[in-house]
């Protein structure tokens, strides 16, 4: 993917959220945001992915300009494919339902092509013998893996991440990690917020570390661990490592 975040600001009320933040990538396939917690991460996700706009600033994602227009917001939300913390599964609906619904009525996709994509992605995810359990049925780690494969069923451009394990415990969290890491080997681009600091280190070409509103340090992964500039990136990764 090539990114581009120019002087981007984001306000809710009188509070200052995103302050200028920019950020350039060119050809990154996962890029991770990495910063303490009210920084600013799910916020610069929420714009990047169009769930919501930016009071200033442009944005552009493998050359295309955001559009403020909400129509062409739509179909560019249509190009992207979010995964949330709480996997906003429909409670009332199983595994595979969940998946081929919004195919059906958001991309346009007849019940027998929903079925067939949804089915794939249920195997490639290992959920096939849960696909028609609801998600008060199912674990953690597998309503996200459901929630994840609704997210790819449409075949986005990009897969955006926002803390997708923090309401997992630490087994269930290694089971969506390493789900996460083979899609992105397997060459689909991901954005992530995470404060899995070893999963950041290991799967990203490209990391943020957003604090106060801003990108204050950006870089490769080494660049970030290993040789972190600022004393706020040294001081987190030290507070992140310990425990
Ligand atoms: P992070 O993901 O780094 O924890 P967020 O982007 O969620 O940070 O939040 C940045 C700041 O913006 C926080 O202080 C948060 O309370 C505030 N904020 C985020 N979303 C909203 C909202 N919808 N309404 C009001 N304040 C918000």
């Amino acid at each position: 993917m090539n990114l581009s975040l120019k002087n981007v600001s984001k306000r809710y009320g009188e509070f200052s959220a995103l302050k200028g933040l920019n950020l350039e990538l060119d050809s990154s396939r996962c890029l991770t945001l990495i910063g303490p917690s009210g920084g600013g991460k799910s916020t610069t996700l929420r714009l990047i992915a169009g769930l919501e706009k930016a009071d200033s600033g442009q944005i552009s994602l493998n050359g295309q300009l955001l559009a403020n227009d909400e129509r062409k917001l739509l179909e560019y939300r249509k190009s992207i494919g979010v995964v949330f913390q709480a996997y906003n599964l429909f409670p009332h609906l199983d595994a595979l339902t969940n998946i081929t619904l919004p195919l059906e009525k958001v991309h346009g996709f007849n019940k027998t092509a929903a079925q067939s994509r949804a089915n794939e992605l249920l195997d490639r995810l290992q959920l096939s013998e849960h696909s028609h359990k609801k998600p008060s049925e199912l674990s953690g780690g597998q309503n996200q893996r459901v929630a994840i494969a609704r997210a790819l069923a449409h075949d986005p451009a990009l897969l955006l991440f926002d803390e997708p394990t923090s309401a997992l415990d630490p087994n269930m969290s290694a089971e969506v990690l390493d789900v996460i890491e083979e899609l992105i080997q397997d060459g689909t681009d991901c954005i992530v917020v995470t404060h899995q600091m070893s999963f950041a280190k290991r799967v990203s070409d490209s990391i943020a570390f957003i604090t106060n509103g801003e990108v204050a340090e950006y870089g490769s992964s080494s660049d970030i661990f290993d040789t972190p500039n600022t004393p706020e990136l040294r001081n987190f990764l030290e507070q992140e490592l310990k425990y």
